[in-house]
């Protein structure tokens, strides 16, 4: 079962690396942010906060949540933005999303999967493990219309959070693609198969 795993910031190309590695390989690709997104809908939806008071509710919600229910744009929403870091960072919410990831690849045979913590805890085993970055500069272009602050406070809270903080994993590669075409970027990835 071919797997690749692509963690990294905001803005560092993820998703559109992903997107074209699954296509040049014919594999499927899972975007496991829009699950941790989903939560949070549901979470500013029913009033829960993460924390100590809301840790067991908001687990609740992630063992039950049906992703395919909701609209890709609902997921994007400055109020989703502002919250999701901190439902990801709930140990209860990783616990109950993790396995589902793994079956979703699994029962697909393979593929490509993007998120923050792809190579160092969901498929540790992968086949090609990349970190993807880049210039302040250059996420900041390609952020849409996320603001800077509320990205540089979602990516800090990913990164210093105690479950599965954003971290390369230690035999990831680490592309920095600033400067990179899409094309240049899957070559460099492809070529790692
Ligand atoms: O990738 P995306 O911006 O959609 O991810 C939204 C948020 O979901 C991240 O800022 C992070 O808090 C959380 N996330 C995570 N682990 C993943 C994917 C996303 O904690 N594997």
């Amino acid at each position: 079962m071919p797997v690749i795993a692509i963690d990294g910031p905001v803005g560092s190309g993820k998703s559109t690396v992903a997107q074209a590695v699954a296509a040049r390989l014919g594999l499927a690709v899972l975007e496991t942010g829009a699950m941790y997104r989903a939560v949070a809908v549901l979470a500013l939806r029913q009033g829960i906060e993460a924390g100590p008071a809301g840790a067991d509710a908001l687990a609740a919600l992630a063992a039950e949540l049906d992703v395919e229910a909701f609209d890709p744009a609902e997921l994007r929403t400055p109020d989703v933005n502002r919250a999701v870091s901190a439902v990801a960072a709930e140990p209860g919410v990783r616990a109950a999303l993790v396995p589902r990831q793994r079956a979703w690849i699994a029962a697909r045979g393979g593929g490509v999967a993007e998120g923050r913590d792809i190579g160092t805890v969901v498929f540790p085993d992968a086949d090609v493990k990349v970190f993807l970055t880049a210039t302040a500069a250059e996420r900041a272009r390609r952020r849409g219309d996320e603001d800077a602050e509320g990205v540089a406070r979602r990516d800090h809270l990913d990164s210093t959070r105690a479950a599965s903080p954003l971290v390369a994993a230690t035999d990831a590669v680490v592309i920095d693609t600033t400067g990179l075409s899409v094309e240049e970027i899957v070559e460099r990835i492809v070529g790692l198969l």
